[in-house]
């Protein structure tokens, strides 16, 4: 894979196919298996190196931890899947189809493994096969996202499990939970007696002995029946399960930045890539290469600030000036910084406009990149057309007209000419 023609490849292409090759090929044996972190490590240093490195020799810059790559991209990451909770929801789907299918698989597996105990009972055992040990793994999972409907009993912990109120007794009476005698019983094993079976190492004193009689008490109206429980998947309205439900659910992030205006822009994927590097603030702008030991000059290649990205695309007077040209055009002010462009920058223009805007915008962003670019690798020179007197005159033509057409389309819509800069007015 390595030495394969990845190299061609664009961030956008490299992001399309990691999706859909690297992580597929290894779906089917996320389905069946738990892998080990050994394992998945690997497999996440070779995505991650194809990603960053498109599989040269070479090595480049990672800018970003793999765990952030692999954040959905409503909560900032580039939703490169994360294997290690998609092998969970993925086995978990066996869990949910041995709680509520009936069939000859389902037969199987219950004589061998599961006998006359709950599901949510059943442990990993020395012996067992890989598949089995990776089904127990999910499990553990597996049954905070969902809630029984007690019917028999026989399927839901007492404790552990949830069907009293939102949460399971365990977490509603931890005082009680941390000395009780018998853990992991089942509802119609404390029912079985005539008086709930439920004893304790120590006896019940003060706050413990009053969460008992609560409880006791909300416990008097439970009336097993003989039909079997049901389970209700709480991630999806219609209660049934899916891997996609339980991923997205385990895909959690402690740094929600809602990054899904960016990725639901109508621009070709690598200027999205780009743009996400941009707010990420991993582009390899000077200030970013020097943190990164790299030693040249810090200054911009278009005036004699240091490079940042806030220099370079918002405040450089290279960047300047063409965000004054959309602002003649448009009579929009600018944004001041990437941040700010993705967030309150269009605050209060119309949703359908606004995406619009960030499309141009994002494409101004990108064609600077580009220009620095070429200014760094290429040895272009840019000028600004002004400093140059023999094509003053083509600038200022162009810019009329570029006027005029903007007095044409934006003037019924409220333009006003007293925000234009310079004095080109025709
Ligand atoms: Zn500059």
């Amino acid at each position: 894979l390595a030495s394969w023609k990845a190299k061609l490849l664009s961030y956008g292409g490299r992001l399309i196919l990691i999706n859909s090759v690297l992580s597929n090929m290894v779906l089917y044996m996320l389905s069946f298996f738990h892998l080990s972190k050994g394992v998945l490590q690997r497999l996440d240093y070779f995505r991650s190196s194809f990603f960053w490195q498109s599989g040269n020799e070479t090595k480049k810059y990672r800018l970003a931890r793999s765990s952030v790559l692999c954040r959905p991209k409503s909560q900032g990451g580039l939703g490169i899947q994360d294997l290690e909770i998609k092998n969970i929801a993925l086995l978990s789907k066996w869990v949910y189809k041995l709680l509520t299918e009936n069939g000859v698989w389902q037969e199987i597996i219950r004589n061998k493994y599961v006998g006359s105990n709950a599901i949510s009972q059943i442990h990993w055992k020395p012996g067992d096969s890989h598949f089995w040990s990776g089904v127990m793994k999910a499990k553990e999972f597996f049954f905070q996202f969902g809630t029984f409907s007690v019917r028999d009993g026989s399927q839901v912990r007492f404790w552990e499990d949830t069907w009293l109120g939102n949460n399971s007794l365990m977490v509603q009476y931890p005082s009680l939970y941390r000395i009780v005698r018998h853990k992991f019983v089942t509802i119609k094993q404390v029912f079985g007696q005539e008086n709930p079976d439920i004893s304790f190492h120590r006896d019940l004193l003060g706050t413990r002995l009053a969460a008992w009689n609560e409880l006791l008490t909300r416990l008097e109206d439970i009336q097993l029946s003989y039909e079997p429980d049901t389970f209700r998947w709480n991630l999806h309205q219609n209660g049934k399960f899916s891997v996609k439900s339980m991923y997205d659910a385990m895909v959690h992030c402690d740094v929600p930045v809602d990054n899904r205006k960016l990725w639901k822009l109508k621009i070709p994927l690598r200027v999205k890539i780009f743009l996400w590097f941009l707010n990420k603030g991993v582009i390899l702008t000077r200030d970013n290469l020097a943190r990164r030991n790299w030693h040249g000059s810090k200054t911009c290649v278009f005036c004699q600030h240091d490079e940042t990205i806030k220099h370079l695309f918002f405040e450089c007077k290279f960047a300047r000036t063409v965000w004054a040209m959309v602002q003649v055009a448009s009579n929009l002010y600018p944004p001041c910084s990437v941040r700010n462009m993705f967030g309150n920058w269009l605050r209060g223009t119309d949703k359908q406009f606004s995406a619009h805007i960030l499309v141009g915008a994002a494409a101004l962003c990108w064609a600077m990149w580009l220009i620095r670019n070429d200014v760094v690798f290429n040895n272009k020179c840019v000028k600004s057309p002004m400093q140059k007197p023999e094509d003053k005159d083509l600038f200022m033509m162009a810019s009329t007209r570029l006027e005029r057409t903007a007095r044409e389309v934006f003037y019924p819509h409220g333009w006003r000419c007293d925000l234009r800069i310079g004095s080109t007015a025709s």
